[in-house]
């Protein structure tokens, strides 16, 4: 069987560090399901279809990328798509305290389903959506935060409808 793992987020947008979670956790996967969360209570800044779009710019021509949004408990999505793991990447003990309560929950929702973490590299613990979200907003140049192949002037944000 497949090792399929998923690794849901916000993605708002995607970042070199999320990047750098889905290409080293390429070395434990067959196949990796980056979920985009629907989060209705989060005000966004991209929508998430083009954050899907990005996304897919980035890992295009993968096969063992996939790229989905969904909505509801991850352990559900996971289910639905015969995945046992769930990736997530920390960068602080803030994200370990904030990642151990969502595991440890999960895992009593649905035993079956494994949380695997990976610890961000040192260049990448500051980079972090909220701030990035920030500097789009002020008019600055963002652009060495997030993968090189997202032109981030390409999309439109949801601010400008
Ligand atoms: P969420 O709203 O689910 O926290 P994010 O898009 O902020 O969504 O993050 C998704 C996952 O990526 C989380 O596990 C988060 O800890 C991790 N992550 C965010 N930024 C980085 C980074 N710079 N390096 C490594 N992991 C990161």
């Amino acid at each position: 069987m497949k090792k399929r793992a998923v690794f849901p987020g916000s993605f708002d947008p995607f970042t070199i560090g999320h990047e750098g979670i889905v290409r080293r956790a390429l070395t434990l996967f067959d196949e990796i399901i980056i979920a985009v969360g629907a989060n209705p209570l989060k005000k966004s800044l991209y929508s998430v279809e083009t954050r899907k779009k990005m996304i897919s710019e980035v890992f295009k021509g993968d096969p063992r990328i996939k790229v989905d949004h969904y909505e509801g408990l991850t352990v559900d999505y996971c289910k639905k798509h015969n995945a046992m793991y769930i990736l997530r990447g920390l960068r602080t003990s803030a994200d370990f305290e904030f990642e151990r309560a969502i595991a440890q929950m999960n895992r009593i929702m649905a035993p079956e389903i494994e949380s695997v973490f990976i610890l961000t590299v040192p260049e990448h613990t500051p980079v972090n959506s909220t701030i990035i979200r920030d500097i789009i907003r002020s008019g600055g140049d963002a652009s060495m935060f997030v993968p090189s192949l997202i032109k981030l002037s390409d999309y439109k944000t949801d601010d400008e409808d």
